[in-house]
């Protein structure tokens, strides 16, 4: 937890001897606390007092990261319980649990659809992040499987066995920095540790309980592994979010070092409904990684959906370029239609003006992001900003008729448009939906 100003001042040597640049040790802690100057400035200040100073700079939950590009996968580093309070900052990554029970062709038929799993919703891409692979069976089946998936996808792996020995060999197949290991506890704790060092490896901690937990972190952290990863093992729903929501507190709220990790949870369910029930509750309660065993597109899509809604900076709505489109063909006879650059409500009109097959022209008017009736209540959607937008598009020298359509929900605004534009105005349909009909019968 970041410290004060005055917290800070209690840690320094208080001569007021200006070596640091500064008329006084406060003056000093002031600066400090804003991150405007660094520590070493002052000679004077004692090495347990530094070690606190450079602790609270720390993230209050570590942020772990594997894989680089597209594939990057980075949970944690969060620092809100509420997303209104700022964002949450590192999108719950989802994966897929692949038993080595799986026939090579299996393994390969699972991880092709998973692949797949690639969706553009409102501008954005959405996709899953990693597949774990669990032992069952004996080394070998594991290491088999362990090469399939490695060869059948570019996402990082996590590799789970309660085997030493196999994950030894196992990571060894999987390339640096692209390898997750799932197998520590506070009965492992060493071995653990030297398999993370030695491979540079982030580290799934699991013990049921948080103080058990807090044992394991704590030892694995005095042997130098410090990419981890808590899980609280197999529990049902009620439990996981009580654990989650504990876990998150303590760290933020408490400054608890020990629960400041990233929480896996791995549902696991054989009905993907109730899989992806629990999944999605886990997604909106803190979890850092979420690992299923189903595969179903309509799963994931709507996972994928819940994830990107919650992790958007509640503060900076999704918005597009405010700009003029062109959608299909168009040519002088094709409509305008005027919406704002709210990502959401730009798409959804766009989905419903390729259904109708008329080749239009959408002009979004930049309203910061907001929605229709948002932004005319904020006023950020007004005739002059829509006149401004037309000018600046160039519009009016790609349509013979001057003709703009507007939402049904602003009709309102249509006779000070009209007058000052010199557009004839339409008023379009309150909702989308109506949009193809609208637009074939226009
Ligand atoms: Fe205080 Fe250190 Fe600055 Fe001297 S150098 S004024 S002791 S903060």
């Amino acid at each position: 937890m970041a410290l004060s100003g005055l917290d800070i001042y209690k840690l320094l040597p208080k001569t007021n001897c200006r070596e640091c640049g500064f008329a006084t040790c406060l003056a000093f802690a002031m600066q400090l606390a804003k991150k405007a100057v660094s520590i070493e400035k002052c000679p004077y200040v004692g090495k347990d007092a530094k070690a606190l100073l450079e602790a609270s700079s720390l993230p209050p939950v570590r942020l772990v990261s594997v894989g680089e590009g597209e594939s990057k996968l980075e949970v944690g580093n969060e620092t809100v319980l509420f997303r209104h309070e700022e964002k949450f900052h590192h999108p719950c990554a989802i994966g897929f649990v692949v038993d080595d029970d799986s026939s090579a062709a299996e393994i390969r038929l699972k991880l092709d659809k998973i692949n797949k799993f690639k969706f553009e919703r409102v501008g954005q891409q959405l996709n899953v992040n990693l597949v774990a692979i669990r032992q069952k069976q004996d080394k070998k089946r594991f290491l088999e499987a362990v090469k399939v998936a490695q060869e059948a996808t570019a996402l990082p792996l996590m590799l789970m066995s309660e085997s030493t020995e196999s994950l030894k060999e196992a990571l060894g197949l999987v390339p640096v920095n692209t390898r997750i290991i799932y197998n520590a506890h506070k009965g492992n704790a060493a071995e653990a540790a030297k398999l993370s060092l030695q491979f540079k490896a982030p580290l799934v901690v699991s013990e049921p309980g948080l103080e058990e937990l807090s044992v394991a972190t704590k030892e694995l952290n005095s042997l130098g592994a410090n990419d981890l990863i808590l899980d609280t093992s197999k529990k049902n729903i009620a439990e996981k979010i009580w654990d989650l929501t504990q876990i998150r507190r303590q760290a933020l709220k408490k400054n608890n070092r020990a629960l400041g990790f990233p929480v896996c949870v791995i549902v696991d369910k054989d009905d993907p409904f109730q899989e992806a029930m629990e999944a999605s509750a886990y997604i909106a309660k803190y979890a850092g990684i979420v690992l299923l065993k189903n595969v179903e597109a309509w799963q994931i899509l709507s996972l994928l959906t819940l994830r990107q809604n919650i992790y958007t900076d509640p503060q900076k709505p999704l918005q597009i370029d405010p700009k003029l489109y062109a959608i299909g063909s168009t040519n002088k006879n094709s409509p305008v239609l005027v919406t704002t650059n709210f990502s959401l409500t730009y798409y959804t009109v766009l989905g419903e003006v390729e259904a109708s097959k008329v080749p239009s022209y959408i002009l979004s008017v930049d309203t910061e992001g907001m929605s229709v009736l948002t932004a005319w209540a904020a006023e950020k959607f007004t005739p002059e900003k829509i006149i401004s937008s037309v000018n600046k598009s160039g519009v009016q020298d790609m349509v013979s008729k001057k003709r703009l359509v507007i939402p049904g929900y602003v009709a309102v605004l249509s006779g000070d448009l009209e007058e000052n534009s010199g557009w004839t105005v339409v008023v379009g349909p309150k909702e989308a939906a109506g949009i193809p009909s609208f637009l074939k019968n226009l």
